[in-house]
């Protein structure tokens, strides 16, 4: 059984003792930042020398434990794509937005985030153990003068309070495992109070930046506090090492379920049979794929987008071939804050009255027939109908097919399609005569 690699110290901490390099306050205390100190771990090229001297951008920081996984050669690095900048991070490009998922406009309080109907995103702090080049929340994050204070957090508690239909929160920011032990104790002890909050989720890459951080101490915090989900986030194989492996083994032992969050980009990790690998390796240290994500249209990104239709060579290099739970669902964030949209290959073929054709990984071709006599539950006499928790206004297509409602119409649909009302004023009238009900009314 391959193991995962175990990972090397850059030539320059040789000399540092363990308790120190194994130490997670050592780690973000020696965090790098500069140029100078950059280029005495790797080779800097011109761009990046360039961007790391630039004023204004946004915030860099890396691990030295997380710089050390970078190939000091070797400029394609793919763990150096992701946390050293580049000239071309300050390049514009056509759609993008400072706040690409319209977070702001969904935040009723300030950190907090209710964009579906059971859930919040809670931004529980703006700090990051290092800071990933593409970040989403670029805007915010890393800004220590833009720290979510007292008098917010209290606003957000508020809120949850007084908001029943949400059952699941996720901390998310900034990265909630680099908060204080004792502030994020009490974070969690106030979420707890409150009695409809059913799971709490948090959305971490210290685990991958920093595994020294997940102490068994930190386990036993986190484990008071169940149900508790995590989600990591790496990108390619190099990032899973050794330390990584043991920190997962630490929180999994806690009974903490793990899931890994992705981010698809060009030159990273942009490649089907890598993905394979990535995914295999993360179930080997019983994390989840859960979401792959298209790069979000954030300023500073533009050179990671890859093109929507990686997912069909990535997903088609998937399923089938490997672990149903090593599949992630690719999603595209939907820029104005449509939310999350999945997105994948068609394995529905066509369909008749009686039967449908699907096919499977390997192209096979097939049909299953329907069944003639289908005897469907009763909705009036079951107890999940009749108590359904579906928030008015955001049932979607499920609000369609339960038959509460009969279409969902674009915003100015009646105005442009009230063409009756118009059609008097038109020259050519019989060009534009309307048919059925109602035409020959709209004669002057
Ligand atoms: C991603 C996200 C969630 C969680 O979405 P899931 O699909 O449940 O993982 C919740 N709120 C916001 C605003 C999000 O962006």
């Amino acid at each position: 059984m391959p193991t995962p690699i175990l990972s090397k110290r850059a030539s320059i901490y040789s000399d540092v003792p363990d308790e120190k390099w194994n130490d997670w306050r050592w780690q973000l205390s020696h965090r790098l930042n500069t140029a100078d100190d950059i280029g005495k771990v790797i080779t800097l090229t011109d761009s990046e020398r360039t961007a790391l001297q630039t004023q204004g951008l946004f915030r860099v920081d890396v691990t030295p434990y997380f710089i050390s996984l970078i190939d000091p050669n070797d400029p394609n690095d793919p763990v150096r794509k992701q946390i050293i900048p580049v000239s071309e991070e300050m390049n514009a490009f056509t759609a993008m937005m400072e706040d690409s998922l319209a977070e702001d406009r969904h935040s009723p309080v300030p950190g907090l985030v209710h964009r579906y109907p059971d859930r919040v995103l809670m931004l529980v702090t703006t700090q990051c153990a290092s800071y990933c080049r593409y970040c989403t929340r670029s805007r915010i994050v890393g800004d220590p003068g833009q720290t979510f204070n007292r008098q917010e957090f209290e606003m957000q508690i508020e809120y949850l309070k007084r908001t029943p239909q949400v059952r699941d929160v996720l901390l998310s920011g900034g990265d909630p495992l680099v908060l204080a032990p004792k502030v994020l104790e009490e974070l969690l002890t106030r979420l707890r109070e409150i009695p409809h909050i059913e799971i709490v989720r948090i959305g971490s890459r210290v685990p991958v930046f920093m595994p020294m951080r997940v102490t068994q101490e930190l386990c036993d915090l986190l484990a008071r506090f169940h149900p508790l989900w995590l989600n990591i986030h790496v990108n390619h194989p190099n990032e899973i090492t050794v330390e990584l492996a043991e920190a997962c083994d630490r929180l999994t032992r806690a009974g903490i379920p793990l899931g890994n969050q992705s981010v698809l980009l060009a030159g990273v990790n942009d490649c089907a049979h890598l993905q394979r690998e990535l995914v295999q390796k993360l179930t080997r240290i019983r994390v989840r794929p859960y979401y792959l994500y298209q790069c979000d249209l954030v300023e500073g990104s533009g050179h990671f987008r890859t093109p929507v239709g990686k997912v069909f060579e990535i997903i088609e290099a998937l399923r089938g071939h490997t672990s149903g739970y090593a599949v992630p669902q690719y999603i595209v964030d939907a820029p104005g804050g449509g939310g999350k949209i999945p997105v994948m290959p068609n394995y529905l073929l066509s369909m008749s009255d009686h039967k449908v054709i699907v096919r499977n990984y390997e192209g096979y071709v097939t049909t299953y027939e329907e069944p003639t006599e289908y005897v469907a539950h009763d909705p009036k006499s079951c107890k999940f109908c009749q108590n359904k928790r579906l928030e008015p206004g955001q049932t979607g297509l499920t609000g369609l097919l339960d038959g509460d409602q009969m279409f969902i119409k674009p915003e100015g649909f009646d105005a442009l399609h009230d063409r009756g009302g118009i059609q008097h004023r038109l020259k050519d009238e019989s060009k534009w005569k309307p048919l059925g009900i109602g035409a020959g009314e709209a004669t002057d």
